[in-house]
């Protein structure tokens, strides 16, 4: 039985005091959300405040991306992943579509990033995605095969259980073009026997697979139906706790 993972990436938004606000306003709205796992990744600089505030609750906090290195040293910039987890987070995200076309992340480094994100003990989310023109061309399955192939590379069986896949097709970040269900179920569906594939069917059968891609209160519930959809990581409907709320409880 797969627990279902409801994330919500607060991009480069929200300052210090609103992060908290928006994390003390989330708190008693899922509360009682025993049915999934539920995670906010916040801007590097209001980690450490966010997860003091939600010290006891059932939030767990994300980095949205870390450092390919691991040994702290002259990196400029850069955030390792023990520092993540010394921040108090428990996830990070990794290869977001924006990190890829806008920082030209390559699968070999986001896979150095899932790594890292690994070796510090976080668990690691692992974004994948076709651009439109790459879907309309047919190309959708070999590059996202591409992506896993090469941000899996080197993990092993005991990382596993670490490792969350999103899907997150590029021409429905932000634009508020959903996959259809059918579209989700279908690339989901290839990512767990690319998975099965590389690793076993059994790790295949335990791996949640999140879809992203403009996730609101009003699609979420049909996503969720579909038997390869085991969550969501949600940009812009994450950054209102109320709304975000709604999409935790998808089940309602
Ligand atoms: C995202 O940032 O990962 C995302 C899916 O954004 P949105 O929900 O706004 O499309």
């Amino acid at each position: 039985m797969r627990k279902p993972v409801i994330a919500g990436n607060w991009k480069m938004y929200k300052l210090i005091a609103d992060s908290v606000a928006t994390v003390l306003a989330l708190k008693p709205l899922v509360a009682n959300a025993n049915h999934c796992e539920v995670v906010v990744a916040p801007v590097f600089t209001a980690i450490k405040t966010v997860t003091d505030r939600l010290e006891g609750s059932n939030i767990h906090v994300a980095g949205q991306d870390c450092s390919t290195e691991s040994k702290h040293g002259a990196h400029t910039g850069e955030v390792a992943a023990d520092m993540l987890r010394d921040a108090g987070a428990s996830h990070v995200i990794v290869g977001h579509s924006e990190r890829r076309h806008l920082y030209h992340e390559s699968d070999s480094f986001v896979n150095r990033k899932a790594q890292a994100g690994l070796a510090a003990g976080l668990t690691v989310i692992m974004c994948v995605g076709e651009t439109l023109e790459q879907r309309e061309g047919g190309m959708a399955e070999r590059v996202v095969r591409g992506q896993l192939e090469g941000g899996l590379r080197d993990l092993t069986a005991s990382d596993l259980d670490r490792i969350i896949i999103a899907y997150e097709p590029v021409w429905a970040i932000g634009t508020g073009r959903t996959a259809t269900p059918e579209q989700a179920q279908e690339m989901h569906a290839f990512v767990r026997r690319v998975f099965a594939g590389r690793f076993s069917q059994e790790a295949a059968s335990r791996l949640r697979i999140l879809y992203g891609g403009s996730v609101k209160p009003d699609n979420i519930a049909g996503l969720m139906k579909q038997a390869d959809v085991d969550g969501a990581l949600v940009g812009g409907a994450s950054l209102d706790a109320e709304t975000f709320a709604r999409i935790v409880h998808y089940d309602r």
